[in-house]
């Protein structure tokens, strides 16, 4: 006997290009969605019913870059360039992290991100077993990897990557299914090349995708070139990454050559507007990458450069800041802006079943509550969604067809608990 769940008198956010909403029922069995349409579907008596009046019905905000337990550290080092930051604030106290304070960490950007309508992120990060407990115990979707910094003795080298092996075999396909692995090493500056090539050869062997920071910094591109002869994407693909389906983070700094080489591989980015804002890292030629049929996606990089993990500012950056620098206010409409926060999302993850409100797809689906005075009036719910929603108009969030936030509150997690915790494990962090 399949559990059913009956969704009456809803709008459902099809974002089909010929028509964005659907009023009327949405009918999900198990952990899949197997009617939407305006009649109501036959055979679905014994269903639990939910009242959809005044909710707009949205596939699961998808987050493709992060590092969640840096939540611990929002705030504690602002307004700085990226180096100093990472050398002076963020990569000292990292070297301290526990898994307890990583369990902690992850599980307050985890809390914050399901409260705010993001049903799969992807995590990179150390101690993953804590970040995998959190994503089972959560209910949320995670595509979750060790990510290695190879700036160290080749035993150390050796033994993360071990660890990053036996962490992307041990959880690949746990969670009835819900977490998936990618290899990781951390960046082309952060890796020697022989240590990129042992995770490509890993990625061969497991038969998984690859995740890593590129061209995050014009300096950064610059150093490449100084050390290797050539820039980041050309040095990648010389060392066989782009040989894996591979998802860059960032990719901000790209000449016209580096995104047809993106395109002919199919390497999908994960556009970080917020955090290269922030970070004064520059804008990513986002309207150039889709141009070039780039699978371009959104992601929010760690809280310590965001500040937050809210994907609606994401979605609503993407959809402004290509207009403010390009002069062009087509440049990257608010329907593709929303599709990168979901539907393409899912794609640069290699996950072919969520990220859509579609018959077959997943369960993974959130409900924004529109009695509210900036959905008013009733014109383009796709406009309203990237132009005036936000992380608290997000009443309900369903997760592989289970619900894991109601009325705005998580079902899955203690959040005082969470939020005690990690104020803890701050503070601990601070006097270590
Ligand atoms: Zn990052």
């Amino acid at each position: 006997m399949s559990r059913k769940l009956l969704i009456t008198n809803g709008t459902f956010a099809v974002l089909e290009d010929n028509q964005s909403v659907v009023n009327g029922y949405m009918l999900v069995e198990d952990d899949q969605i197997t009617y939407i349409g305006s009649a109501r579907p036959e055979g679905c008596e014994d269903a639990e019913n939910v009242n959809g009046e005044g909710l707009l019905f949205l596939p699961g905000l998808i987050n493709t870059h992060g590092h969640a337990a840096m939540s611990l550290l929002r705030g504690y080092g602002d307004d700085m360039v990226l180096q100093k930051w990472l050398q002076e604030k963020m990569w000292p106290m990292e070297a301290k992290f526990t898994g307890n304070d990583v369990y902690w960490g992850t599980a307050l950007s985890v809390l914050e991100m399901i409260k705010g309508g993001t049903t799969t992120f992807l995590d990179m990060y150390d101690h993953m077993d804590q970040v995998a407990q959190v994503t089972e115990q959560s209910g949320i979707r995670g595509v979750l990897m060790r990510g290695a910094i190879g700036l160290c003795p080749p035993d150390v080298q050796k033994h993360k990557l071990d660890e990053a092996v036996a962490f992307a075999r041990n959880w690949h396909g746990k969670a009835d299914g819900r977490i998936t692995t990618m290899i990781s090493p951390h960046a082309p500056y952060t890796c020697p090349p022989d240590y990129i090539e042992q995770f490509v050869q890993a990625a061969h062997d497991l038969d998984l995708p690859m995740h890593t920071h590129m061209s995050e910094t014009q300096a950064e591109v610059e150093q490449n070139v100084a050390d290797y002869g050539v820039r980041p994407v050309e040095h990648l693909l010389k060392l066989g990454m782009f040989s894996r389906p591979t998802l860059l983070a960032h990719g901000v700094h790209l000449t016209d050559e580096e995104i047809e080489v993106l395109a002919a591989h199919k390497v999908g980015i994960s556009h970080n507007p917020g955090s290269n804002l922030k970070l004064a890292s520059g804008v990513a030629r986002v309207p150039e990458l889709l141009k070039a049929g780039v699978t371009v996606s959104l992601g929010t990089d760690g809280a310590a450069s965001n500040n937050n993990l809210d994907m609606f500012e994401e979605v609503r950056l993407a959809a402004l800041i290509h207009k403010g620098v390009s002069g062009d206010p087509t440049a990257v409409p608010a329907l593709e802006a929303l599709r990168m926060g979901t539907e393409y999302g899912a794609k640069s993850l290699f996950l072919n079943n969520t990220g859509k409100l579609a018959v077959g797809m997943k369960a993974d689906f959130i409900a924004l509550n529109t009695e509210q005075a900036h959905f008013v009036p009733r014109t383009d719910y796709v406009s309203h969604v990237v132009y005036s929603a936000g992380p608290k108009d997000v009443e309900h969030v369903w997760v592989d067809g289970k619900q894991i936030v109601k009325h705005g509150a998580c079902l899955t997690l203690d959040e005082e608990r969470i939020r005690r915790e990690a104020q803890a494990a701050f503070e601990g962090l601070v006097s270590r």
